[in-house]
């Protein structure tokens, strides 16, 4: 058994001072102060004084970090896994963006077979599968090569038992809702993205079961005030959650201001990274599936210009989301850790320190820098 006291403790929806948590087999056994939690005598203790603690982070959306890209090589998400604790993240859906379906095959095997033995790390919750039914006129730095129209028979596979979460696809495409209907069914979450969907197109989406927006803004038809097209859609539904990239690039920092206004507080804003291979390296070329693309120490881009991904942390994308939005600490964590894992529908299970969750926990200073990372009660990363 193991308890951490002294910290400032955010479950997020909570803010505890001088909090206790007690930790029993990788699982939060209690959370809240000494005079609520009873500490067994000989219990070990981590002292986090003058420290955050808050649940890990959860990216809903990355396409791969330290020099490795998932849909080239998907065998590297255990790899990637273990060094993304050092930005806090303890659970990921690693992104396979339009390629050859044999990538997602070759992803879901990865998943299926395991992490390797003694590998500790951020857990991978299943694929987002970014494409490849998405809009030719919208492909941003997807291979319009591979772009397919919805079929059934491409999908036979994806389901979230078969590891597949979370799919972004152009819900105006033909056959597309048929496809949404399909994969709800199966539990995973079916998102709008890559889209030229207009107003009444994504009412449709949402009627069919469409719960997500993938990247708002990016890649999608734009708001205009008597077209509001996907992005108006999004913002309108209350029970539509979105994702966004604030790294200050993709949107403005006004944008995302005007984001929160809309999604903040009815916790339907989730942050993502979108990173990509470059994240962790050194500027340079790198590979975003087939697609190559230049990174500067800003922006990740291919040759044309598209953005190709980010190269944001979630850390640095926690503190940006405050920084243009003025939000408190403890909405903003929300769009990291209890708003994604509700989406997933693993709200109790992750996303919040809460009895009976796995004790996933990052420790951040208070400028918001991460010192340490816990995945199912055992540290796996410890700044120097
Ligand atoms: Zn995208």
């Amino acid at each position: 058994m193991l308890c951490i006291r002294h910290m400032t403790l955010y479950t997020p929806e909570e803010r505890i001072d001088d909090a206790v948590i007690l930790i029993d087999y990788g699982r939060i056994l209690a959370a809240g102060t000494s005079s609520t939690v009873g500490v067994p005598t000989g219990t070990e203790v981590l002292d986090a004084r003058g420290l955050v603690v808050a649940p890990g982070f959860i990216d809903l959306q990355i396409n791969g970090a330290f020099g490795d890209d998932f849909t080239q090589a998907p065998e590297a998400i255990w790899h990637v896994g273990a060094q993304l604790p050092r930005h806090g993240v303890t659970a990921f859906l690693p992104t396979i963006i339009t390629s050859p379906l044999t990538q997602v095959a070759r992803a879901q095997e990865a998943l299926a077979a395991g992490a390797p033995s003694g590998w500790q790390g951020s857990k991978p919750l299943g694929l987002h599968c970014e494409g490849p039914f998405l809009n030719p006129q919208k492909k941003g730095a997807h291979n319009p090569n591979h772009l397919r129209l919805p079929q059934v028979e491409d999908i036979r596979h994806w389901s979230v038992d078969n590891h597949v979460r979370l799919v972004t696809l152009a819900p105006e495409l033909p056959g597309a809702l048929e496809l949404v209907r399909i994969l709800v069914d199966r539990g995973v979450v079916v998102s709008a993205g890559h889209s030229m969907a207009n107003y009444a197109e994504a009412q449709a989406a949402f009627a069919a079961g469409v719960r997500y927006g993938t990247h708002l803004f990016n890649a999608m038809s734009p708001l205009e005030h008597r077209e509001p097209g996907l992005p108006g859609a999004l913002l309108a539904a209350p029970a539509i959650t979105v994702g966004l990239i604030p790294d200050g690039i993709h949107v403005h920092p006004a944008v995302v201001a005007l984001v929160w206004a809309a999604k903040g507080a009815i916790r339907r804003l989730t942050v993502v990274t979108d990173a990509m291979a470059a994240l962790g390296t050194a500027p340079g070329r790198y590979q975003l599936s087939d697609q190559e693309v230049i990174v500067t120490e800003e922006s990740a881009r291919l040759v044309s210009g598209s953005l190709a991904g980010s190269i944001l942390s979630m850390d640095e994308a926690l503190r940006r989301l405050i920084a243009y939005t003025g939000c408190s600490l403890e909405a903003a964590l929300a769009t990291v850790t209890a708003t994604p894992a509700d989406l997933l529908g693993i709200g109790q299970e992750r996303g919040r320190i809460r009895a009976g969750a796995s004790a996933d926990l990052v420790f951040l200073t208070p400028e918001l820098e991460v010192v340490r990372t816990m995945v199912a009660g055992t540290i796996v990363y410890e700044k120097d």
